[in-house]
């Protein structure tokens, strides 16, 4: 095999995987590998180590994920119900998005799809000729997620027909998910060492890492090292120097605010993201308390003046003191560096606008299992491996980017500057087809799909100008027919559904 001596050394076959951190990045990679490499020949088996510090801690926020952890949960053959006791979850079928448009407006950005899509010509065409020919309806009058969500009800699965899918995903308390996942590993064979890492020993001083030294003198070696040890980035930045690339000039928020409050009488099947001054704030519940926070810009906002905005905007009373976290939006600049794989937040940050981080710590495993490095570590492998994590990450940034770039407000510095900004070119593309004639791309690696684009892009008022020529098909008798047919079709399942809480107290046996 063709290796670069710089970026491959370990040319030995893989035996033994080191976790650093024991965060929700270290437990899901734990598990994750565990399960999966754990069916592999004797010959093959891998011992799975996992260092974690009591000193350090975890970040311990992180409350909101997307459909895709359900698949997540399913490969580890984890159980819904005990998933949603243990880890005090609710059910999220959205995100209302509150003023980011313009101030007082609201949308919703759902895991569902609005109507049917046709090939080559997507269901927002035909919405937008509707609107066009002055037929009333909102967009979303079509999608079952959202109905579902503002009348506070759920159940996964209402019917036979594709029509009424409810993609979900889940809100949780993910301190109390690295534990149920750290339960689940260790039944699995996953060894954890509590320590702190002071120190690596290098292959001939420089080379591969080839064991972690803790401040007590011991060592744990290995031949693979998943550097989950979060904002520090112990290995990929502070060993091996990989460099961050830094995107605060299109996601200027640097700081978030985060505190718990009381639960709602009602518990909301969806997260809140209420824009203010120079930020937002996220409101999310869990099945004993709401996570609220405020992301900032402290170029824009003092922590002062953060703290005003979080306390006097909560519903519930506060449960603890605000907690101020810092971070650097971008991305290390190899998520695979020698022998050293970035997974979580040492990999890189993106603020939680769409849920996206833990979604990234199951996109990295599973990547990383598709190009695992049985036979030993070749520069193809590290390669392909960082290609995709970079193309994946860009996609997500831009998506976010979106958000604040497509508001509508002129009510502070930071919106104005934000709205004027350069943004990213494939970005601006995107914005510019779907402007001009609502045409959507679906980009290889982007885990948001056109129906996303679709609510986030209207939802913040940019509508197309003009639509797909197929969407002429129906008359407009026909259209306005098929339109309202089908509003009443998806709106079918609502009087059958439990309230959300109702939902949760059945499956759980137990009141929310
Ligand atoms: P951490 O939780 O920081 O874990 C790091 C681990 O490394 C710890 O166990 C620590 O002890 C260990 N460690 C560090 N240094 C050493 C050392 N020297 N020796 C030994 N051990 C060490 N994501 C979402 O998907 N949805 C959300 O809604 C969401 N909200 C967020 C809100 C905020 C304000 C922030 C900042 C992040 C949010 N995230 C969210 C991201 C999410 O919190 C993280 O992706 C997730 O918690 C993973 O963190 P981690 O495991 O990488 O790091």
């Amino acid at each position: 095999m063709n290796k670069t001596q710089e970026d491959a050394n370990v040319t030995r076959p893989i035996r033994k995987v080191v976790i650093l951190g024991g965060g929700t990045a270290g437990w899901m990679t734990a598990a994750l590998l565990a399960k999966v490499l754990g069916a592999t020949t004797q010959e093959r088996r891998i011992a799975i180590e996992l260092v974690e510090s009591d000193d350090i801690g975890i970040i311990g926020v992180g409350e909101a994920t997307i459909p895709p952890i359900q698949q997540f949960n399913a490969v580890l053959g984890i159980d819904e119900a005990e998933f949603l006791r243990e880890t005090k979850a609710t059910i999220k079928l959205a995100i209302r998005f509150e003023n980011w448009g313009a101030i007082g407006e609201s949308y919703y950005h759902t895991f569902g799809t609005a109507g049917r899509n046709l090939p080559f010509c997507s269901f927002h065409h035909f919405w937008t000729r509707a609107r066009q020919l002055g037929i009333e309806g909102s967009y979303w009058d079509f999608d079952l997620n959202y109905l579902s969500a503002q009348a506070g009800k759920f159940a996964p699965t209402t019917g036979n027909d594709p029509i009424w899918d409810m993609p979900y995903a889940y809100h949780f308390d993910s301190a109390l998910y690295g534990q149920f996942l750290r339960r689940y590993s260790e039944r699995l064979g996953v060894v954890r060492t509590e320590g702190t890492v002071r120190d690596v020993q290098r292959a001939a001083g420089v080379g591969d890492i080839m064991a972690l030294v803790l401040a007590d003198g011991r060592q744990v070696a290995g031949d693979l090292f998943i550097d989950c040890s979060g904002g520090r980035g112990v290995l990929i930045q502070q060993q091996l120097g990989t460099g961050y690339e830094d995107w605060s000039h299109w996601l200027p928020c640097d700081r978030a605010m985060a505190v718990p409050s009381q639960r709602h009488a009602q518990t909301a099947p969806f997260t809140r993201s209420i824009a203010h001054g120079a930020g937002w704030q996220w409101q999310i519940p869990l099945q004993h308390r709401n996570g609220n926070g405020l992301v900032y810009s402290s170029r824009f906002c003092s922590d002062d003046e953060a703290a005003q905005v979080l306390l006097g905007h909560l519903e519930t009373s506060a449960l603890d003191e605000p907690r101020i976290i810092h971070f650097r939006t971008g991305r290390t600049r190899r998520q695979w560096n020698r022998n050293v794989v970035a997974i979580g937040l040492s990999s890189g940050f993106l603020e939680p606008l769409e849920s996206t981080s833990i979604y990234l710590i199951q996109s990295a495993i599973t990547r990383l299992l598709h190009l695992f490095p049985h036979d030993g570590i070749t520069a193809q492998l590290i390669g392909e491996y960082n290609r995709q994590s970079q193309i994946e990450m860009e996609l997500i940034r831009d998506f976010i980017i979106l958000h604040y770039h497509a508001n509508q407000r002129r009510d502070s510095a930071f919106w104005r500057d934000l709205r004027q900004m350069e943004v990213p070119e494939r970005l601006a593309r995107k914005i510019a087809l779907f402007a001009a004639n609502g045409t959507l791309v679906q980009d290889q690696y982007d885990i948001f799909m056109e129906p996303s684009w679709a609510q986030v892009l209207m939802g913040q008022g940019i509508v197309p100008a003009d639509y797909h020529p197929l969407a002429d098909g129906p008359s407009e008798a026909q259209l306005r027919r098929q339109l309202a047919q089908l509003a009443q079709l998806k709106a079918r399942p609502l009087d059958q559904l439990p309230s959300h809480d109702d939902y949760l107290q059945r499956l759980l046996g137990q009141p929310a």
